[in-house]
């Protein structure tokens, strides 16, 4: 244990950070963060090391802050467990240390950034939320609430409405409630903010705690709601089902019909909704029904699915990674595609800038669905 922080939640994740100080690094090719870095404390196995050695006091003095900030070398996108002989589980641990470093001072400025301006962002997603307005959808009997996503309230709104009537049309309450003026709190999670995510947590599950089944349109809040929810012990025992929209249309596929795609259609695992969720084959029938085929699969699929480098707070402190591991991917998509002109259909909103950004053509999940169901 540290003699200089209080690393309570670090000390308890012990035996994993001493799984990978004495690994030989198997895990290696993996990582995205550490494939374009090229250092050693970048990879998942440095990264543990360094962990392993901050709990144990073993770090020398006015360094321990360099080493925490590692801890941010991550996406959480899972895919060094999905190489890992011993199922070590690197990215929750991370979240652990990035907890703990975060009470002991130890987090980079871009991260407490993050958790300082959480309330600027809420009130950006309300003022959105506001703009979006009401949505003409059956409610059928209130036990299902629709989440579109902050990112898409706020980036994408255009879309909300199509979403909405389609999750209305596919839920087994015969409707839904937009819940649009809402944020998981994943940000605060990445920050490191325990402590903040938890209060906040705890309000969105008093206010959805009316519903009994909550259905996203992002990766990333499903897992939040599921299982980083359900982990630290927050999630109502109401919500009998969270899932992604891909799944409540998996079950419907009859309802879905073809259109006129002329594109090239490929298929993006999203971290959170295939490794975090093990949910890969319901986007791919989603794409098939929509689309009239199977989508094109990239080099990288299913659980070992190549990361968009936009997850894990990456983009805010390592912009830099973040932009090369989103080109990464994209070459992917370039290999697959060819001379033809592609889109990426993918349910993670946060993939989908940084693949615009990286010059690709990506689309919603959720608008896929939408677009086969409302003709
Ligand atoms: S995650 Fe597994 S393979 Fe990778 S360094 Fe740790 S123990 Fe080794
Ligand atoms: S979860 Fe992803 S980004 Fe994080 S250490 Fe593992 S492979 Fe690297």
């Amino acid at each position: 244990m540290s003699d200089r922080y209080a690393l309570p939640l670090l000390d308890a994740r012990e035996a994993e950070t001493r799984l990978c100080t004495y690994c030989p690094k198997l895990c290696r090719p993996a990582c995205p963060v550490g494939t374009f870095e090229a250092r050693e404390a970048v990879i998942p196995w440095g990264i543990m090391r360094g962990m392993n050695e901050l709990a144990r006091g073993a770090v020398a003095e006015g360094d321990e802050a360099a080493v925490a900030a590692t801890a941010w070398a991550c996406t959480r996108c899972g895919n060094c467990r999905s190489l890992c002989l011993l199922d070590n589980p690197v990215a929750d641990t991370l979240v652990d240390a990035r907890a703990d470093a975060f009470a002991a001072g130890l987090a980079p400025a871009e991260a407490s950034a993050v958790s300082l301006r959480f309330p600027e962002r809420i009130a950006r997603i309300e003022a959105a939320a506001g703009a979006v307005g009401a949505v003409d959808a059956p409610r059928g009997d209130g036990s299902t609430a629709y989440i579109p996503g902050c990112t898409a309230v706020l980036f994408e709104s255009d879309h909300v409405a199509e979403t909405t009537r389609a999750v209305a049309r596919l839920s087994p309450s015969g409707g839904c409630t937009l819940v649009s003026d809402f944020c998981c709190g994943a940000p605060l999670l990445d920050a490191g903010d325990r402590e903040g995510f938890l209060a906040h947590a705890r309000r969105v599950a008093a206010d959805l705690g009316a519903y009994t089944h909550l259905v996203t349109g992002d990766a990333g809040c499903a897992h939040t709601l599921k299982v980083m929810y359900a982990r630290l012990g927050v999630a109502p025992p109401r919500w009998a089902t969270v899932e992604h929209v891909a799944e409540l249309a998996a079950r419907n596929t009859h309802l879905l019909s073809a259109v006129d795609e002329k594109r090239a259609v490929v298929m993006h695992d999203a971290c959170r909704l295939g490794r975090g969720m093990g949910v890969y084959e319901a986007p791919r029938a989603v794409v098939a029904a929509v689309s009239g085929r199977a989508p094109l699969e990239l080099p990288h699929h299913h659980e070992h699915s190549t990361c968009s480098g936009a997850g894990g707070l990456l983009p805010v402190t390592r912009p830099e990674t973040a932009t090369a591991v989103a080109r990464e991917l994209a070459d992917e998509v370039r290999e697959v595609a060819g001379d033809r002109e592609a889109v990426v259909v993918t349910s993670c909103a946060a993939s989908r800038r940084a693949l615009h950004s990286a010059g690709i053509d990506a689309e919603d999940l959720s608008v896929w669905i939408a677009r086969g169901l409302l003709r």
